[in-house]
């Protein structure tokens, strides 16, 4: 049983947590898709802290050509439940981090992480480090004191998040470590003071446009085609009628809206006098769960058309470099929904509600799978940010919601 004498007691971890914290993000683990290494290293930081506790773990493989050590890894770690194994409740986290961006953006080493008082500042310290460390305690705490639930308690660290999770959950999907009982907290959103349960997700889209015309100096205009000017004049009208046609309410989520935003453009020539021949850009969509992404697609391919048929000499192609269409939202009667709820009131958090958010997590595969999914944790959200930090503070007051949630299966 988890008692009071054990959540009392957390607090005595504070330093322990911190220090593991430094040394665990000081390793890196970028994405081998966003120009990293991979997090084939920082796996070997936590399999040791594993080991060294007599953690039994699962250790499982993924083949990828895209990292020096050919494999990327996945480590899950399951308590059995003393009556009802068949299933599990899941505490997810993901060990892959994006790269730090523009360094000048930040005032200390993405890569060497700085503490400064109940803040540890760098890259992935929040985004997603924070749960890989909760998510270890916690399962250190649990072995040590000897805690079992009714049901199993599971600990994915999972690869590959950040572009996808086809070398972390999708293929642990495919293992089939997940039963059709089970059900999933995944800290990877939340909000500052723990209110906000996440049970929803929009469809995510990022479309990247790439605009052909003719390369040409920029003083003899007429003996090429502007793909850049085509390219422009295209991404605005695009994202004029996408927020125009597409305008629709559901106060489920936050901001109540879908949103279709022009994001990265990619560089095309490299002098001022030269019109280019080649352009792309992307659009960040973020579509609520009442549109189809096929139908937004639809008008997409409807504006091309027209577009191309009046600007000559250009041409228009799209891929899609990300695509999650939004599945059934988590019901907020399933368990872990009021499970959380419960453990949050009686940690003094009594303005918890739930709702949705503009989609990226892994919450959303497992929902696909009908896994009731909550994404939640006591963050400032800012994954994804030069001076990205942690509050240790928040760490702890997450372990603490885990052990009173685990105490109710
Ligand atoms: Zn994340």
């Amino acid at each position: 049983m988890i008692n009071n004498e054990i959540i009392n007691e957390l607090e005595q971890y504070r330093e322990q947590i911190a220090g593991d914290m430094i040394e665990m993000s000081k390793i890196p683990a970028i994405n081998p898709r966003m120009n990293g290494q991979g997090e084939y290293k920082r796996f070997q930081w936590i399999i040791n802290f594993l080991e060294k506790r007599n953690i039994p773990y699962k250790l499982i493989q993924v083949p990828d050509s895209a990292v020096e050590e050919k494999v990327r890894l996945n480590v899950v770690v399951t308590i059995n439940g003393t009556e009802d194994t068949k299933k599990t409740l899941w505490l997810i986290a993901h060990v892959d981090t994006v790269n730090a961006g523009d360094l000048e953006c930040w005032n200390t080493d993405p890569q060497n992480p700085q503490r400064k008082g109940d803040r540890i500042y760098g890259l992935g310290v929040e985004d997603n480090s924070q749960a890989v460390i909760s998510g270890l305690y916690t399962c250190a705490i649990l072995f040590e004191k000897k805690v079992q639930a009714k049901c199993n308690i599971g600990f994915v660290f999972g690869s590959d998040e950040e572009t996808g999770s086809q070398y972390g959950l999708h293929a642990l999907l495919e293992e089939n470590i997940f039963g059709s009982q089970d059900e999933a907290i995944v800290p990877d959103g939340g909000s500052p003071d723990g209110s906000f349960i996440e049970i929803a997700e929009k469809s995510m889209v990022w479309l990247k446009f790439t605009v052909t015309g003719k390369q040409a100096h920029a003083s003899m205009p007429h003996l090429g085609a502007n793909a850049c000017s085509a390219g422009m004049h295209l991404g605005v009208q695009l994202e004029d009628m996408l927020k125009k046609e597409f305008t629709s309410h559901d106060d489920l989520f936050n901001p109540p809206y879908s949103t279709f935003e022009l994001t990265q453009k990619l560089a095309n020539v490299d002098s001022p006098n030269i019109m280019p021949g080649k352009d792309a850009f992307f659009i960040d969509m973020r579509i609520l769960p009442e549109f189809k992404v096929d139908q937004v697609v639809k008008r997409i391919d409807e504006m091309i058309k027209l577009f191309t048929n009046s600007h000559k000499g250009i041409e228009v192609s799209y891929e899609f470099t990300n695509r999650v269409d939004a599945p059934t939202p988590t019901s907020s009667e399933s368990e872990v929904v009021q499970k959380l709820m419960e453990s949050l009131k009686e940690s003094g958090i009594d303005n918890g509600y739930y709702g949705g958010i503009g989609g990226g997590t892994c919450g959303a595969i497992l929902r696909a799978r009908n896994i009731p999914t909550v994404v939640w944790s006591h963050l400032d959200e800012l994954a994804h940010q030069p001076n990205e930090y942690v509050i240790i503070s928040n760490i702890i007051k997450d372990i603490k919601i885990f052990l009173l949630t685990i105490q109710k299966y």
